[in-house]
């Protein structure tokens, strides 16, 4: 059942990461990365490991080579000699590091994010409806888009931070087992301290980012609500829920500071511990105890090599360092990557294997027996049979979630039923393509939405193809739906934008305008199935009454399954279906169910009392 296994999948505890699979995240991000981008790659990587070499040599080897000349009594020719090859060097190396950081850079790293959220979007977009159901699949999901870019970065920054600090401890360890590898007793033992220390602090890191995440999302909503048109009007009429959003946003703030303070005084210990033990007292005492040691009572080691000794060894450390905290930075971002992963491996359970071509002969239905549950155990459909002859016109009424939407959710293949069938046609819809036979189907939600993008494209849903053919259909579909295009101010007709947020001209339609385009929607397909899910409900009476008789006329080579709560809309229907808590109580024409006496009547003499009295 696929709300099911979605809450397995998305119930999961919190992964802790072996080394392995820090690695196997990486893998996956290398190969994304160089995939989209191989010149910028290579050359991130190249800069990286240029700029340690070139470090290397300015502080370390012309500085052993400069004194040791000195020390060795060498000319002055061969010192600018040196140096002249130097500053030459180190000219070429910062046009090249300034080409990569102003304007390599900057054009690489949105194809990475790019290359990134199309993985995300490629693997997510078909996922199940029921998914978006789970609160934790959406938290996750939320994560999963809000993190990417965030994550492309910080692979960037692993990428640059272990090719400099692999080149610059492969340098300095070198130096140091020609020169004098003594001194890298001290820093190994200032090492493997840190790194102790750096992997709990790690953990603690995580841990304090993951308990965050659900009051950031919670702030990051309210913070919504505050600066979204869509809230504006009711904040201004009911300032009481203005000053709810408010207390919820402080209260997450005030989660937020705790979960900071918390974790803060933990890091703080262990951040404070890293830093004396291993680099003040390991690495700094320890190695001039050493060195003076060696040059002083030894007397096996000259002062040239003493100073670029303790270099090098600094150098071995900070390297070393480097690669701790880089593979903080690495694991924490293995554990995104691997719940940004843990959604993109998830496979949508409603599937097809027969994968049927959908029948384009108007749609007969057959629902057997058909159980539904949103969450296991609370059946929101029970054992609901019912036939739909093609061309018929059927409406579902009922109070509110009596189950009407979920019906029709069915019927489209947004959900599959626990039990029971639905044939179409005669064949069991799960056997028909997926796509192919939802596109079979025209439908109209409550919740329908409207796109920042022209009127034209708001209909067809589609910027495959723009004929002037489909203009000429859009127009009559528009037409249909009772939409009025003589309007000033649709300046470019069916080319204006439904948008005033970024467009200039664009215009913002009211409830009724908007919920015209979204009929015109399924009258420009006609599809053999059309699903109208109060499709009407902004328009006022007369306005419904006359598109219904339009609709009537249109769609009459067509089966309509119609929901609605004006029992005035539905009267024609050639059958009404009444639910009540998941299950079919009543059916029959308007007048068989009036006859009956039944809760249809009831309802009805309620809505035609309104309307007479
Ligand atoms: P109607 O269309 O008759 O108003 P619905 O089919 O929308 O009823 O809802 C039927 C029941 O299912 C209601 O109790 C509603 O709360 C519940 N429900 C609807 N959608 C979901 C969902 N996505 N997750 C969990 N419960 C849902």
């Amino acid at each position: 059942m696929s709300n099911n296994q979605t809450k397995n999948t998305a119930h999961e505890k919190e992964p802790k990461l072996t080394i392995k699979e820090i690695l196997q995240e990486h893998w996956f991000l290398t190969r994304l990365c160089f995939a989209a981008a191989p010149g910028g790659m290579a050359f991130h990587i190249f800069e990286s490991v240029k700029l340690r070499i070139s470090i290397f040599f300015e502080f370390i080897w012309i500085v052993n080579y400069a004194l040791g000349i000195a020390e060795r009594g060498g000319s002055w020719k061969q010192f600018c000699w040196c140096m002249v090859l130097f500053m030459a060097a180190v000219f070429v190396s910062t046009v090249s590091f300034a080409y990569y950081k102003q304007s390599l850079l900057p054009r690489v790293t949105p194809v990475l994010h790019q290359a990134f959220r199309m993985h995300i979007y490629e693997r997510t977009k078909n996922l199940d409806l029921a998914c978006y159901d789970d609160t934790e699949f959406y938290q996750k999901f939320i994560l999963a888009t809000e993190e990417s870019d965030a994550c492309i970065d910080r692979y960037l920054e692993t990428i640059e931070t272990y090719s400099s600090a692999v080149t610059e401890f492969m340098l300095a360890l070198g130096f140091c087992l020609t020169v004098n590898p003594l001194i890298l007793l001290v820093t190994t033992g200032s090492f493997l301290a840190s790194f102790w220390i750096a992997g709990r602090e790690n953990r603690l890191l995580v841990a304090s980012r993951m308990e965050r995440l659900p009051y950031e999302q919670k702030r990051e909503y309210q913070n919504r609500v505050f600066y979204l048109s869509d809230y504006a009007k009711d904040l201004r009429l009911y300032p009481g829920m203005q000053e709810k959003c408010q207390q919820d946003f402080n209260q997450s703030q005030k989660e937020i500071r705790r979960i900071h303070r918390t974790y803060g005084k933990k890091l703080f210990i262990c951040r404070s511990i890293r830093q004396a033990v291993g680099s003040v007292y390991l690495q700094r005492v320890l190695a001039w105890s050493l060195l003076l040691y060696q040059v002083l009572v030894l007397r096996t080691l000259s002062y040239t090599a003493m100073l670029s000794s303790l270099k090098a060894a600094d150098y071995v450390y900070e390297s070393a360092g480097s690669m701790i905290t880089g593979f903080q930075t690495a694991a924490e971002n293995a554990a995104y990557v691997k719940r940004i992963q843990s959604l993109t491996d998830m496979a949508p359970l409603v599937v097809s294997e027969k994968n049927l071509p959908a029948s384009d002969h108007p749609a007969s239905f057959d629902l057997q027996n058909v159980t539904f549950s949103y969450q296991p155990g609370q059946p929101v459909l029970k054992n609901i049979s019912l036939h739909i002859g093609a061309k018929q016109k059927i409406a579902l009424v009922g109070y509110n979630g009596s189950g009407k939407t979920t019906l029709v959710k069915l019927l489209l293949r947004l959900y599959d039923p626990d039990s029971g069938s639905i044939c179409c046609n005669g064949t069991d819809i799960r056997d028909f393509a997926v796509k192919g036979y939802r596109h079979s189907i025209g439908s109209v939600f409550q919740d329908f939405k409207i796109y920042a993008a022209s009127l034209k494209e708001n209909v067809l849903l589609d910027i495959s193809s723009h004929t002037k053919k489909e203009s000429y259909d859009v127009e009559k579909a528009l037409y249909d739906a009772h939409f009025t295009l003589q309007d000033n101010r649709l300046v470019y007709q069916i080319e204006t934008p439904l948008t005033t947020e970024f467009e200039k001209d664009g215009v913002s339609l009211s409830g009724g305008e908007m919920q015209k385009v979204a009929i015109a929607r399924t009258l420009y397909r006609r599809q053999n199935l059309i699903i109208m899910d109060e499709p009407s409900s902004a328009l006022d009476p007369l306005a419904e009454y006359e598109l219904n008789q339009e609709l009537n006329e249109i769609a009459q080579d067509q089966t309509v399954v119609f929901i609605s709560h004006r029992l005035s809309t539905t009267r024609d229907a050639d059958c009404i279906y009444m639910m009540e808590q998941g299950q079919i109580i009543e059916a029959g024409t308007h007048e068989e169910l009036l006859a009956a006496d039944g809760k249809y009547a009831g309802m009805w003499k309620v809505q035609a009392g309104l309307y007479t009295d």
